[in-house]
C-alpha cells in the first residue's frame, strides 16, 4: 500500500471546518473506498501528493487543463498580468481579447459574458432564454448535468413528458415546476413535450457530449432533430458546453457534429485553470443582457484579468494547427489497446471516447445512450479498479461515473505506462 499518512491527517482536519473535509462533494471519495487524496504539486501530466507520491493524472481538474498541469506559456502570462493588479471592477483589455479570441474561431457565437463557473454560465443563460422569448418552461435531459442551478437540479417525474421533481434537499418544489425532465436519445419523448408544452417552452438544454454521468454519446440525428424542432417552434436551443466546449474541437460538440446551437455555455477550459464560465450566442440575443437589455445578470470579480490572461493564454494554445488532431489520436490508440485487452480476455467492459475525453464503462454494452442504460454494477466494480489503479500510481475521478481526460502533456509514455496499469487493474477487478 502507498502511503497517505499525511493526506489523512490532512483530511481529518479539513474535516473541522470543511463540510464532508471539501469544497466539492465529489472529491470526498465516497463512491470509493478511502479518504480523499490532498494534492501538491503538479506538473504536465504529472501530479504528487501531500506525501510524495507521484501519478499521471487523466483527472485534470475535471477537464480545465487541456494542456496539463502548470504550462509554461499560461503561468507566464498569468504572472505578467497578475503583476499589475488582479481585479478592477472595471474593463481590461484582456476581456475583449479573450471573447475575440473565442468569438473569432467560433462560426456559431457573435457575442459573449463573461462569469466565474458553469454552473453560473447555465444558470444565465436560462434566464436569458426566458428573457429573450418571454417562455417560462425549460427542457432537460436525464443524465446531462448543468451545474447546481435550483431549477436544473431535477429528475424526471413519473410519466411521459411530466413536469420533474427535484434532487437535492433546500428546492422548493415551485423552482422546478418549470422544468421538463426527458430520456436522451429519445425523439418521441421530446416530439410529446412539444406538443403538450411547446407554447411555454423558451429552450431545450442539452450536453451535445453528455459527460457528466458516465458518456452518454447521442445519435447525432437526435442533435439534428432537436435543431429542427427548435426551428419549427422558437424553441431555442441550448448547447450546456462546459466540457465539450475547447476540449473535442475549439469550436466544441457544435462544431465537432457541425450544428449550430442558439446558446452556448463555457467553463472549465475557457478559464486555464481559473474559475470563469461564459455564456454566448448571436448578437440579438446577448443584446437582451443588461446593460443592454432588461435580463439582469452581473458580477464582482467577472472578467478579472488574471482568469482572462489564464483563458487567453490556454486557448492560443489550443488554436495552433493540428492541436485536437494530435489529442485525439493519442486518445484513441490509448482507448484501443485498453480495449483490446478487455475484448481478448471476454471482460465485461467498454471504454468509450470521443477525442480525449474518456469513460471507463464497466458492461460489455458498446452502445450507452442514456441514463437508464448504464449497468447498475459499475459502482462496485469500480471501486475494486479504483483500489488498484491508484496503487499503480494512476489518478482518475473518483467515481465510475465521471470521465476521464487527456491532455497535451500526456506523452506516449505517460499514456503507455497508464494503459498498462489499466490493463492490470481490469485483470485485478475482473478476478474477483
Ligand atoms: C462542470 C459542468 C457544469 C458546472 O460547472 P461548474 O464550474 O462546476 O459550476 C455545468 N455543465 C456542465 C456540462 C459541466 O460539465
Amino acid at each position: 500500500m502507498i502511503n497517505r499518512f499525511k493526506s489523512n491527517n490532512l483530511y481529518e482536519e479539513a474535516k473541522k471546518v470543511l463540510p464532508g473535509g471539501v469544497n466539492s462533494p465529489v472529491r470526498a471519495f465516497r463512491s470509493v473506498n478511502g479518504s480523499p487524496i490532498f494534492f501538491e504539486k503538479g506538473s504536465g501530466s504529472h501530479t504528487w501528493d501531500a506525501d510524495g507520491n507521484e501519478y499521471i493524472d487523466f483527472c485534470c481538474s475535471w477537464g480545465p487543463l487541456i494542456l496539463g498541469h502548470a504550462h509554461a506559456g499560461v503561468l507566464g502570462k498569468v504572472s505578467d498580468v497578475m503583476s499589475r493588479g488582479t481585479s478592477f471592477g472595471a474593463p481590461s483589455k484582456y476581456e475583449t481579447e479573450l471573447a475575440k479570441l473565442i468569438a473569432d474561431n467560433h462560426r456559431y457565437i457573435e457575442k459573449i459574458r463573461f462569469v466565474n463557473s458553469g454552473t453560473e454560465a447555465a444558470m444565465s443563460a436560462i434566464r436569458l432564454a426566458r428573457g429573450y422569448t418571454g417562455k417560462n418552461k425549460v427542457v432537460k435531459f436525464e443524465g446531462c448535468y448543468h451545474g447546481h442551478v435550483d431549477s436544473l437540479m431535477v429528475k424526471a417525474g413519473s410519466g411521459l413528458a411530466t413536469l420533474g421533481t427535484s434532487t437535492s434537499a433546500g428546492i422548493p418544489e415551485g423552482f422546478v415546476k418549470e422544468t421538463i425532465v426527458l430520456p436522451l436519445n429519445d425523439k418521441d419523448a421530446v416530439r410529446a413535450a412539444v406538443k403538450e408544452f411547446g407554447h411555454d417552452i423558451a429552450c431545450i438544454a442539452i450536453e451535445p457530449i453528455p459527460a457528466n454521468n458516465g458518456l452518454l454519446l447521442q445519435d447525432k440525428e437526435f442533435l439534428l432533430f432537436l435543431r429542427e424542432i427548435c426551428d419549427q417552434t422558437g424553441i431555442l436551443l441550448f448547447f450546456d458546453e462546459v466540457i465539450s466546449g475547447f476540449r473535442v474541437s475549439f469550436e466544441g460538440a457544435s462544431g465537432y457534429y457541425g450544428i449550430k446551437p442558439d446558446m452556448v455555455a463555457f467553463g472549465k477550459i475557457i478559464g486555464g485553470g481559473f474559475p470563469v464560465g461564459a455564456y454566448a450566442s448571436s448578437a440579438k440575443v446577448m443584446d437582451c443582457v443588461s446593460p443592454d437589455g432588461p435580463v439582469y445578470q452581473a458580477g464582482t470579480l467577472s472578467g478579472n484579468p488574471v482568469a482572462m490572461a489564464a483563458g487567453i493564454a490556454q486557448l492560443e494554445e489550443c488554436l495552433k494547427p493540428g492541436f485536437y488532431e494530435s489529442l485525439a489520436s493519442k486518445a484513441d490508440s490509448f482507448v484501443n489497446r485498453i480495449q483490446s485487452h478487455a475484448d481478448s480476455k471476454g471482460y465485461p467492459f467498454h471504454m468509450f471516447n470521443v477525442g480525449s475525453i474518456f469513460w471507463l464503462s464497466f458492461s460489455n454494452k458498446n452502445r450507452v445512450r442514456s441514463a437508464d442504460e448504464i449497468a447498475p454494477d459499475g459502482p462496485e466494480l469500480f471501486k475494486v479498479f479504483f483500489d488498484s489503479i491508484i496503487e499503480k500510481g494512476v489518478y482518475v475521478g473518483p467515481s465510475s461515473y465521471e470521465v476521464g481526460f487527456i491532455s497535451q502533456a500526456h506523452t506516449e509514455e505517460d499514456l503507455s505506462k497508464a494503459a498498462n496499469a489499466i490493463i492490470e487493474a481490469l485483470d485485478v477487478t475482473y478476478a474477483k
